[in-house]
C-alpha cells in the first residue's frame, strides 16, 4: 500500500523521497540489531547528518537547509514510517530552536555552523528531575554564579543521548524558588559542553529502559559552566523552553504519525498475505475494521500536524493545534501499534518481525517528552477555559 502525500508541495514530496532513499539503506534488520545491542545508530545518524537532513531547521546563513518545522516533521515521520527510530535524533531539531531564538549572535556563530555540518552534536536536553517530574518549575538543580562561572549541583533523570552528544541544553535554577515572585521565574538555560563536563563535575549513569533511547541519570557536583554559555537572560529560562514547545510537540507528533503509518502498512501487508481458514485474515471484518480505524486515526492526526506546522511556519502561535497534534498522533500510533500486534497474532511477539520493537518505541510518545495527561491539561485550561488542576 502507498500513503497519500496529498497536500505536500513538490519540494516536500522530493524531500520525503530522498529521506526514503536514505532510509532504504538502513533496513529493519539494522534497527533490530541496534536495538538488540543497545547501540546508538551511529552510521544512520552520520548519513542523515551528511545528507543535511538534521540541519533542516538551521537557517542557511549558518549552513543549514533553512526549512520549516513542516519539513523537519516530514523527515522524522519518514524515518519512523520506514521502520527506523527517529527518537535517536529528533531532539536536535527542537533543541536547536532555543539557541536560534534566544542565543546571542556569538553563540549562534560558534555553534550552529558546527551543528549543521555534524562536527558537533546537540542531542541532549536536560530538564526532567527525579523530585519534580512533570512539574518542571519545581526543578532544583542549582546553578550559582561565581565570577565568570556557574557552579552546577543537582540531579537529572532520563536525559537521553548524553554520551552521544557534544552539547547539552540544561534547564536549572539560578534563583531559589522561595525568592521568586512567580513559579516560572528563576530558571535559566545553560549550554553545557559535555566533552569537558563528563568526569569533571558531571557523572553519567546509563539507565536500563524498555527502549533503546540512551537515557541517563545525571549527577552534577560543582560542575563549572562559563557564564558565556548562558542562553538569553538569567532567570528567563522557562519562557525560552516554553517558546520551543510548539515545535517540539509538532515534531514529536510527526514521530508518532510515522510510527502509525508504519503499523498500518505492516498490518495491511500481513493481513493480505497471511491465510488461515483458507482465506487471507484481512478478509475478516474483525481484522479489517481495526486496521481501517487505525488508518483513520493516523491520517486525522496527520491533518492536525500539517495544520499546526503550517501555522508555526507562518509565524503564528499554534499552541492549541500543536498540542492536539501531539495528543492525537501519540494516541493514533499506539492504537495502530496494538492493531498491528493483533493482526500478527503470535508473530507480533517474534523479534524478527520488528513489530514488538516498534510497539515499544511508539509507546514512548504517550509519556515523553510530555505526558498526554499534561497535554490534556493544556487543552482543558488554555483552550477550554477550565480551572487549573
Ligand atoms: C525513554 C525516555 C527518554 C526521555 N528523555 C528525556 C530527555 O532527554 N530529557 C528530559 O528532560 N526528559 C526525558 N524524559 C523524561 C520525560 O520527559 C518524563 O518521563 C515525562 O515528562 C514525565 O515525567 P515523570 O516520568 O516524572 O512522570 P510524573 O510527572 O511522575 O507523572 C506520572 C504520571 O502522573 C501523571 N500526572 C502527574 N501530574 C499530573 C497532573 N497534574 N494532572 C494529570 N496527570 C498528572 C502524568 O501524566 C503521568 O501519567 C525521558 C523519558 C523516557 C521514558
Amino acid at each position: 500500500m502507498q500513503f497519500s502525500d496529498e497536500g505536500l508541495t513538490t519540494d516536500q514530496k522530493a524531500l520525503v523521497q530522498s529521506v526514503r532513499a536514505l532510509c532504504a539503506k538502513y533496513p529493519e534488520s539494522y534497527w533490530r540489531q541496534t536495538d538488540a545491542d543497545g547501540a546508538y545508530p551511529e552510521a544512520f545518524i552520520n548519513a542523515l547528518t551528511e545528507g543535511g537532513f538534521l540541519s533542516a531547521l538551521i537557517p542557511e546563513q549558518y549552513g543549514g537547509l533553512g526549512l520549516g518545522v513542516m519539513e523537519g516533521g516530514l523527515i522524522l515521520e519518514e524515518i519512523n514510517r520506514s521502520g527506523g527510530n527517529a527518537g535517536a535524533c529528533h531532539a536536535q531539531m527542537y533543541i536547536m530552536g532555543t539557541v536560534l531564538r534566544h542565543g546571542s549572535p556569538e553563540q549562534k556563530e560558534a555553534y550552529l555552523p558546527e551543528i549543521a555540518t555534524g562536527k558537533m552534536r546537540l542531542q541532549a536536553f536536560g530538564v526532567t528531575e527525579p523530585d519534580a517530574g512533570s512539574d518542571t518549575t519545581s526543578i532544583s538543580t542549582r546553578a550559582e554564579r561565581k565570577g565568570t562561572k556557574y557552579i552546577v549541583n543537582g540531579r537529572k533523570v532520563f536525559i537521553s543521548r548524553v554520551m552521544e552528544s557534544d552539547l547539552m541544553l540544561l534547564l536549572c535554577r539560578t534563583t531559589p524558588k522561595e525568592k521568586c515572585a512567580k513559579r516560572t521565574d528563576g530558571l535559566s538555560v545553560l549550554l553545557v559542553d559535555l566533552r569537558r563536563a563528563k568526569g569533571n563535575g558531571l557523572d553519567v549513569r546509563p539507565l536500563d529502559l524498555m527502549v533503546n533511547h540512551h537515557s541517563n541519570e545525571l549527577t552534577f557536583e560543582n560542575l563549572e559552566v562559563p557564564t558565556e554559555n548562558l542562553i538569553g537572560e538569567e532567570g528567563a529560562g522557562f519562557k525560552y523552553i516554553l517558546s520551543s514547545m510548539n515545535a517540539e510537540r509538532i515534531l514529536v507528533a510527526s514521530d508518532s504519525i510515522g510510527d502509525g503509518r508504519y503499523f498500518v502498512e505492516k498490518s495491511v501487508n500481513y493481513a493480505n498475505e497471511r491465510k488461515v481458514f483458507g482465506k487471507p485474515i484481512g478478509q475478516n471484518q474483525g481484522v479489517q475494521y481495526p486496521i481501517a480505524r487505525a488508518y483513520a486515526a493516523v491520517e486525522a492526526a496527520r491533518l492536525m500536524r500539517d495544520k499546526a506546522a503550517q501555522m508555526f511556519d507562518a509565524g503564528q502561535n499554534p499552541g492549541e493545534q500543536a498540542n492536539l497534534a501531539k495528543f492525537l498522533g501519540a494516541e493514533a500510533a499506539w492504537q495502530a501499534a496494538n492493531v498491528c500486534m493483533d493482526t500478527h497474532g503470535g508473530y507480533g511477539y517474534a523479534v524478527e518481525y520488528n513489530v514488538e520493537r516498534k510497539f515499544r518505541e511508539s509507546r514512548l510518545y504517550m509519556i515523553a517528552p510530555v505526558t498526554n495527561n499534561l497535554v490534556l491539561s493544556y487543552i482543558g485550561q488554555n483552550v477550554l477555559g477550565l480551572p487549573r488542576s
